[in-house]
C-alpha cells in the first residue's frame, strides 16, 4: 500500500497522480492499462447522455485524465472543460484533440479553486473514477455541488467498500485478471454509496439515481445494472 503525500493546503495526493503520470502516454490505447476505462466509457456515456441531455450543455469533468470522457461528451454535441491536476495527462489529453477533431477546454486546476471562481457555472459535472484517489472525498463532493447549476446534474463513479468490492476490484482485476497495474486501488479508500450519499447530501444535492457497474470475467464484458456491489455511478441534481 502506498503512503499518502498531501500536497499542502491542496486536496491531492502527489503520489496518486505521479501513478497516472507514468502511464500517461498510453492513456489512449484501448489495450493498455487503461483498457477498462475506454470498455466502461459507451455505457457511462450513454447513462450521463440519457439524464442529463448532454447536446448544448456545459459540462465540466473533474479528473478528465486523458479525456476519454470528456472527448465522447463533447461528440455528444456538450460544451466541455476538462482539469486534472496531472501535467502528463492534460498533455496527452490536448494532444489526441489533432488527432479527434474534437474540441475540449482542458485546464490545470483544481476543482476546489474553479468553484471558488465559477460558482454555478455548469449544467453538467462529472467526476468518475477520480474519488477515490483523493485524500478528502467530501471537498471534491462540496466543490462539484457548488460548480452545478441549480437543477443541473452531477455525476459520480467509485468503487464501493466491502468484502466482495475487495475481492473483485483489488483481488480480482488487480492480481488475478491483470485489468489494472497492482497498487491502483487502495481499499481503505473506497466509498460506500450511503457514504457518498452523505457527502452529497451534506453539499446540498439531492440523489436521483444509483447504478451498479459490472465486469463479467468470462465473456469480458461490462454492463449496467443493480448489482453496485463492486463499480457504481450515482446521479444527482444540484
Ligand atoms: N475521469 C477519467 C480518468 C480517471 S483516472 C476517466 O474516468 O476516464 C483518475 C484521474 O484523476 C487521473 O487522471 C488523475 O490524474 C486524476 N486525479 C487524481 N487526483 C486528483 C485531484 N486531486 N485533482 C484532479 N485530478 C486528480
Amino acid at each position: 500500500m502506498m503512503k499518502e503525500m498531501e500536497k499542502e493546503g491542496m486536496n491531492v495526493d502527489l503520489l496518486e497522480l505521479e501513478k497516472f503520470s507514468q502511464l500517461a502516454h498510453r492513456w489512449w490505447d484501448p489495450n493498455s492499462e487503461f483498457k477498462p476505462l475506454h470498455e466502461i466509457n459507451p455505457l457511462r456515456l450513454d447513462y450521463i447522455d440519457k439524464l442529463a441531455q448532454l447536446a448544448g450543455k456545459t459540462v465540466l469533468d473533474v479528473g478528465c485524465g486523458g479525456g476519454i470522457l470528456s472527448e465522447s461528451m463533447a461528440g455528444r454535441g456538450a460544451i466541455v472543460t476538462g482539469i486534472d491536476l496531472g501535467d502528463k495527462a492534460l498533455k496527452v489529453a490536448k494532444l489526441h484533440l489533432l488527432e479527434s477533431g474534437r474540441k475540449v477546454s482542458y485546464r490545470k486546476s483544481a476543482v476546489e479553486d474553479i468553484a471558488r471562481d465559477e460558482p454555478h457555472h455548469y449544467d453538467v459535472v462529472t467526476c468518475m473514477e477520480m474519488l477515490e484517489h483523493v485524500p478528502n472525498p467530501a471537498s471534491t463532493v462540496n466543490a462539484c455541488a457548488q460548480l452545478v447549476k441549480p437543477g443541473g446534474w452531477v455525476f459520480f463513479s467509485t468503487i464501493n467498500r466491502n468484502p466482495k468490492s475487495y475481492l473483485f476490484a483489488i483481488i480480482g482485476a488487480e492480481y488475478i485478471l491483470n485489468l489494472l497495474p497492482r497498487g491502483t486501488h487502495d481499499y481503505a479508500k473506497f466509498i460506500k454509496p450511503s457514504e457518498l450519499a452523505r457527502m452529497a447530501r451534506r453539499a446540498g444535492l439531492d440523489v436521483a439515481d444509483l447504478t451498479g457497474m459490472t465486469y463479467n470475467p468470462i465473456n469480458r464484458v461490462y454492463a449496467l445494472g443493480p448489482d453496485s456491489d463492486v463499480n457504481y455511478i450515482m446521479a444527482y441534481r444540484g
